[in-house]
């Protein structure tokens, strides 16, 4: 299953990332999934509530921000979104376009919190990007 695949991905890179930032524990994650993606929510989230168990994430909360289709005309250089999947442009009607947005899928930011030992409380951000 592919979003079992993918999460399994973000956590071993959100523990690695965790790992160096001496964060002990992850609170948070927040991932980009653009509408090309193929991914669904639903499922990401359930493949999340499984693998999460026994690893840092346990206690961690999934967020997904969902990535609207963006595409822009290759003949009038027009930036428009995507309707029902319409990949030709509302201004000249071709369709020679490029995907400006809508693929992505990464990892935002985590958020975890900091070994006690470590002179800061609190919560750490972490952009991966
Ligand atoms: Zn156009």
């Amino acid at each position: 299953m592919h979003e079992t695949a993918l999460i399994a991905e973000v956590l071993k890179t959100v523990r690695q990332s965790a790992l160096e930032n001496n964060l002990p524990k992850v609170t948070k994650i927040k991932l980009a999934i653009g509408k090309l993606s193929m991914a669904l929510p639903e499922a990401l989230i359930f493949a999340f509530q499984v693998l999460k168990k026994g690893t840092i994430c346990e206690e961690a909360e999934l967020e997904i921000e969902s990535k609207e289709i963006i595409l822009q005309c290759l003949d009038c250089t027009q930036e428009f979104r995507s309707q029902d999947y319409n990949f030709s442009c509302p201004f000249c009607a071709r369709s020679r376009i490029k995907i400006i947005q809508g693929r992505e899928l990464h990892i935002i930011s985590f958020e975890g919190e900091e070994n006690e030992l470590g002179s800061n409380c609190g919560s750490t951000l972490i952009k991966s990007q």
